[in-house]
């Protein structure tokens, strides 16, 4: 018998009164037990608040991608660890990749992405800045930082790991500290991961707390501070979102749900097409990974009339070659539902659409585990030959390895079709005709939260209908909760608040660590890239000298290059343009001549110019002006220990002060 601990304020702690026992999916038999209700869940609340969101609000987000990227890398090193456990949820090998292995990648993506697209400061800019006086001296610029509560995880039985660690490197990376709430029937998995977390002492106290069992009243004391982020049921999640004190206090809250994905055979994808074989290797594959148990599994198929007995025919062919049983052994591809209170409710839901549907596939009384004393079903296939007057099929959701083949007509026919799921996590649509892909899209993408389109050009990259990536975002409108989590950087931003500042140029460097046009420059003796990557400060500028253009310029870079389109070798060509006085200088002849004005010849910090960006040519130049340039340091974000990159704002100006050019320049310092 194991023991489920929670870890609170700094402690393990055992169950207690209250706990409640834990299955192995495979046996039948109890072989954990977790919950205390004496839990001091005031105390957790206060820890995370107090001890840890200070300690991680200190870090900047460079410093906390990195810790993220160490603690994935402990997790990888570990991971065999919690795959022996995770056999006794009824998950196989394969299905640990996607919990275990799925959880520690997008662990990894946030830790790089949180590097790659956040400064290293503790304010995130969400947008440019917008003009709000005429002469740039009241600007706006809306910003992110950590909101100063806790976020409560409160997670579904089917990724024990997936579940904690996708929503908690986004918060961690925001700033914010979590208590993790896992679904008690595997929280043994997770107990065993939240372990290995604060055992690697990489995270500061107070960051991560644990709950096996229940949460008590917790709910009815969190504020506008906190964040309660929700896996599960729809049952529950309603009675969760109806909590008086969340509404009151407008804690914010998000939920992922249960939802009636669908899967969409195109017109086009005859039985002798690649596509065809996609599809039913795609719903096969949905149907028994994590024997069903996914939120985004593929519960409704739907096929062109004309293919559904070749649908039937290849997907039960595809369905006879599962074998299930006992996880553990090698040769198991569809493992146990996670308890045997689990596999009755599917039973229950199954026997709902066996009202409308005909079972075409799968025996509960027969098949290889039927004697078994642990959550075995096989995988069960209906087919709805009537959708427009069904309702269970388009409404009930068995959470295990069930799904429905339904006809359809023609688009307008499916679509309506997919839009009675009432909101999804995802629909797929397997075509090749990126005429159906668009209408399709048109018509229903505001149902789903992700459409997957794919077809022989992408299957070999495909990344699985049923995988929620962390770089897009997962969730979907009604029935599948209404919320939002991953998608890059979004995610991070979930946990802080977003607050428009507004001000003079100083003021708003001053909050952003970023040089904005209009504020403070300063032009010191040494040349700046002359000087190292940390001597560098924000709003250093380099006024370079001036140089006139001639006309003579203007026809060698021509000619040089190649580029002699009319409006620089043209006289009347050019004055017959709306934009253009007469002949102009190239653009890029402006950004060459820009670089000889401001490098610096000699070896030194700067190694690279690797690009740049918002370039906008403002005034045309013609022979006989003059141009110089104003290089000012932006931001500095640091890569390695070596070097930094350096985001310079360039301003080309001419012999009347005006801008003809202006971009940022990025170049990696040492
Ligand atoms: P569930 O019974 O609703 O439980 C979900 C979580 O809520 C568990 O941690 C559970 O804890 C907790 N909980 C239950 N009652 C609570 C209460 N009164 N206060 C606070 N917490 C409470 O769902 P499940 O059976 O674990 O998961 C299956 C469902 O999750 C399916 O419908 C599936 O579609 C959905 N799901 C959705 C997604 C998604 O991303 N949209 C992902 C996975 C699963 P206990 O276990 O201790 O009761």
């Amino acid at each position: 018998m194991r023991n489920v601990h929670s870890f609170g304020a700094g402690q393990w702690i055992a169950p207690g009164p209250g706990a409640r026992p834990i299955e192995s999916a495979i046996t039948g038999d109890v072989i954990a037990q977790a919950g205390n209700d004496t839990l001091d869940l005031q105390a957790m609340r206060a820890f995370a608040r107090d001890v840890g969101g200070p300690a991680l609000r200190a870090m900047t987000f460079h410093d906390r991608a990195r810790m993220l990227k160490s603690i994935a890398l402990h997790l990888r090193d570990h991971r065999k660890s919690l795959y022996d456990l995770s056999f006794d949820t009824g998950a196989t090998q394969s299905d640990h990749l996607i919990d275990i292995d799925g959880g520690i990648g997008t662990m990894l993506v946030f830790a790089s992405k949180g590097r790659r697209e956040m400064p290293d400061g503790r304010v995130y800019l969400d947008g440019g800045i917008e003009q709000l006086g005429r002469d740039g001296q009241f600007i706006g610029q809306h910003i992110c930082t950590p909101l100063q509560g806790v976020a409560l995880h409160i997670n579904a039985f089917n990724f024990p790991v997936w579940g904690v660690l996708e929503k908690l490197a986004p918060s961690l990376l925001a700033g914010v500290p979590a208590i993790i709430k896992p679904a008690t029937a595997t929280s043994y998995v997770t107990e065993a991961c939240v372990r290995l977390i604060i055992e690697s002492g990489l995270l500061p106290n107070g960051a991560l707390q644990l709950i096996a069992g229940g949460v008590g009243d917790l709910l009815d004391h969190l504020d506008c501070q906190d964040v309660v982020t929700f896996t599960g049921s729809a049952d529950t999640a309603r009675t969760l979102r109806a909590n008086p004190n969340l509404l009151s206090n407008a804690v914010r809250f998000t939920v992922e749900q249960d939802s009636l994905n669908a899967s969409v055979l195109g017109l086009d994808a005859a039985p002798d097409t690649p596509e065809f074989d996609l599809f039913v290797q795609e719903v096969g594959r949905e149907m028994t990974t994590k024997a069903g148990q996914k939120c985004t599994a593929i519960r409704r198929i739907m096929v062109p009339q004309a293919h559904v007995d070749p649908v039937i025919h290849a997907l039960t062919d595809h369905l006879a070659k599962i074998t299930i049983g006992n996880p553990r052994e090698a040769a198991t591809d569809m493992g146990a539902l996670v308890s045997n209170r689990q596999k009755t409710d599917v039973l229950t839901k199954a026997d709902q659409l066996g009202q409308e549907a005909e079972q075409v596939f799968g025996d509960p009384e027969n098949f290889a585990m039927t004697q078994s004393k642990g959550a075995f079903l096989p995988p069960m296939l209906f087919h709805c030959p009537d959708p427009d007057t069904a309702q269970a099929v388009h409404d009930v959701e068995a959470f295990g390895p069930v799904s429905t083949i339904m006809p359809y007509r023609d688009l307008d026919h499916v679509v309506t079709l997919l839009d009675r799921g009432k909101g999804s996590l995802v629909a797929s649509v397997i075509t090749r005709d990126a005429d159906i892909a668009r209408d399709i899209t048109m018509a229903s993408a505001c149902f789903h939260g992700r459409l997957y389109f794919n077809n022989r050009d992408s299957l070999a990259e495909a990344t699985g209908h049923g995988a929620p990536l962390p770089h897009m975002t997962h969730g979907g409108p009604g029935r599948a909760g209404g919320g939002e989590e991953l998608g890059g950087i979004r995610a991070v931003t979930h946990y802080m608040q977003r607050t428009a500042i507004q001000g003079s140029p100083d003021i708003l460097s001053g909050i952003t660590g970023q040089w904005v046009s209009g504020a403070a420059k300063t032009t010191g003796k040494l040349h700046p890239f002359t000087r190292p990557y940390a001597d560098l400060a924000i709003g250093d500028t380099l006024a370079s000298k001036s140089r006139t253009i001639t006309l003579d310029d203007i026809d060698t870079f021509a000619h040089f290059t190649g580029d002699t389109f009319y409006a620089h070798m043209d006289e009347d060509g050019a004055q017959a343009n709306p934009f253009f006085p007469g002949r102009v200088a190239h653009g890029y002849l402006l950004l060459s001549f820009a670089a000889g004005l401001f490098v610096h010849p000699d070896p030194g910090p700067v190694l690279a110019n690797t690009g740049l960006d918002n370039l906008r040519f403002v005034k045309p130049v013609q022979a006989g002006d003059s141009i110089k340039v104003h290089l000012t340091v932006k931001a500095k974000t640091p890569r390695t220990a070596a070097y930094g990159e350096v985001r310079w704002h360039v301003t080309l100006t001419n012999q009347d002060d005006e801008a003809v050019a202006e971009y940022e320049l990025l170049t990696m310092n040492a």
